[in-house]
């Protein structure tokens, strides 16, 4: 076998930044850069460049029934006699967004012979909104960002430090200063009017299965009053495309609700394409108690992860870089791979047509979603008006004497991948207080555990820690412990 070339994207965040995957004879995978890349001009962040070790064979799903492995045939055989069996009134679809457009079309048409729709883990309403595109962060004159687009998206730094040469103000919002922001504001919703935010100035925040939505909507708001642009950066190579299926955007509930509605029973088979609500949440073990209350797990994916674990069937489909199929990036530029891979499209076509649907082509699904582009292009041009109280958006109380240890999301974290920033960030005064030495560690506790970790400091608040990795004291994005040195 010679040495296969594929044009793909980095699976890591919706950027979608541009790359080559070069697979050698025995199967090795390397990177090339892809300059060409308007997106990010041949640049990947760590993430990109550790992509070998996320695509690794041994990261590749099986096809398995009852964790046995088993042909495609009997795995779709088997979904197929599952979906036929479940009350279709409890069953429930999820993606959210880390395969192609046309493997998202595909699934849609599944959803629509079982009566459903596809769930994105996040709810939506009032969120799709005109995007701003990443070259107008470089023409905007007052930046405010709240998101940390060193950790979170890396690729976007070089779109600000181009906007500062071009003599743009960035404000970061939040409690982290950022080197290259002017100022940091720690504002509550309630405040943001201090932003002073007027039509030449954009902001830039993040919406993702864990966000809070009330802030996400306040923020529109706080947009559509200033004639601010507003960027919501998305962490799925493909977040952004699973805004095509028309599904009724009103329906859709964020991934807690839905793992909440599989703890009430009220879903009792769950169909899940190249998504882990395992990875995908804060608190792995709670999701997986969730989980487990299911009668039916039916995993669709080109990934191994810990849900394929305990699946009833999974039916693996190839690694996103050798998929053909488009994908709709940040600011929805529509990107496109140059693999031929189609197992993800036709198993879906299978299922359907097993269950009493129509059976369809990789081509159909393609042209339905250039026709979902073009109505979307249109629909994006009126923007709706949403209003939002900016109650909603909560703030925890910390007890005297603790701290409140705070997840920042970033691609290692969604994808559970290693990491080298194996340490918490603090700032001098905790150092001091707890009398840590430098090259020493803390010892974090919760009602969960303790856990040491290494450290570092960093400009933040009194009483905030923060962290990138996920960590087993942690209940959720934010967690109330106690600190003392080790
Ligand atoms: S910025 Fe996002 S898309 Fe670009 S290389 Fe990093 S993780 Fe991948």
């Amino acid at each position: 076998m010679k040495e296969t070339i594929y044009q793909t994207i980095c699976p890591g965040c919706g950027i979608g930044c541009g790359l080559y995957i070069r697979k050698n004879a025995d199967g090795k995978l390397s990177i090339d850069h892809m300059k060409s890349s308007p997106v990010n001009l041949g640049k990947l962040c760590r993430f990109g460049m550790k992509l070998p070790h996320y695509y690794a064979k041994e990261n590749n799903a099986v096809n398995l029934v009852n964790g046995s492995s088993a042909v495609a045939e009997t795995a779709i055989k088997a979904a197929v006699e599952i979906l036929k069996e479940a009350d279709s009134s409890s069953i429930a679809l999820l993606s959210v967004g880390n395969t192609t457009n046309e493997e998202q079309m595909a699934f849609t048409k599944l959803a629509a012979t079982l009566e459903t729709i596809v769930q994105t883990g996040v709810s939506s309403e009032c969120l799709n909104v005109p995007m701003a595109s990443l070259v107008e962060i470089e023409n905007a004159k007052r930046i405010v960002l709240f998101i940390d687009p060193y950790v979170q998206y890396p690729l976007i730094v070089r779109r600000l430090l181009a906007a500062k040469k071009n003599g743009a103000s960035i404000v970061a919002v939040g409690t982290q200063p950022l080197n290259l922001a002017d100022e940091t504001l720690d504002l509550k919703p309630e405040n943001h009017d201090e932003l002073k935010l007027d039509s030449e100035s954009l902001i830039i925040a993040d919406i993702h299965p864990n966000s809070d939505i009330m802030l996400a909507k306040s923020l529109l708001a706080l947009a559509q009053k200033t004639y601010a642009k507003i960027q919501f950066m998305r962490p799925f190579m493909n977040s952004f495309g699973t805004g095509l299926s028309g599904d009724q955007e009103s329906k859709k509930v964020g991934l807690a609700e839905l793992l909440e509605d599989i703890e009430l029973g009220n879903i009792r088979t769950l169909v899940v394409l190249d998504s882990d609500p395992i990875e995908l949440m804060p608190d792995n073990e709670a999701a997986v108690e969730s989980l487990k209350k299911l009668n039916n797990l039916i995993v669709i994916s080109s990934r191994s992860s810990p849900i394929t674990e305990f699946a009833n069937v999974v039916i693996a489909s190839e690694p996103v870089y050798s998929k053909a199929g488009t994908f709709l990036n940040t600011e929805g530029k529509l990107l496109e791979n140059s693999g031929a891979g189609k197992a993800g499209v036709d198993a879906l076509s299978l299922l359907n047509a097993g269950i009493g649907g129509k059976a369809f082509t990789y081509d159909e699904m393609n042209y339905l979603v250039l026709k979902a582009i073009e109505a979307q292009k249109e629909k994006r041009s009126v923007v709706t008006e949403c209003s939002v109280s900016v109650d909603g958006v909560s703030s925890p109380e910390i007890p005297e004497g603790m701290y409140e240890l705070k997840y920042l999301y970033n691609p290692f974290m969604w994808f559970d991948q290693q990491d080298d920033n194996d340490f918490v960030l603090l700032n001098r005064n905790t150092v001091r207080k707890l009398g840590l030495k430098k090259g020493g560690c803390v010892n974090l506790k919760s009602n969960r555990g303790e856990l040491k970790m290494r450290f570092r400091v960093e400009a933040l608040p009194n009483g905030l820690v923060l962290t990138a990795k996920k960590l087993p004291v942690a209940r959720g994005t934010s967690t109330i412990v106690s600190m003392e040195g080790c």
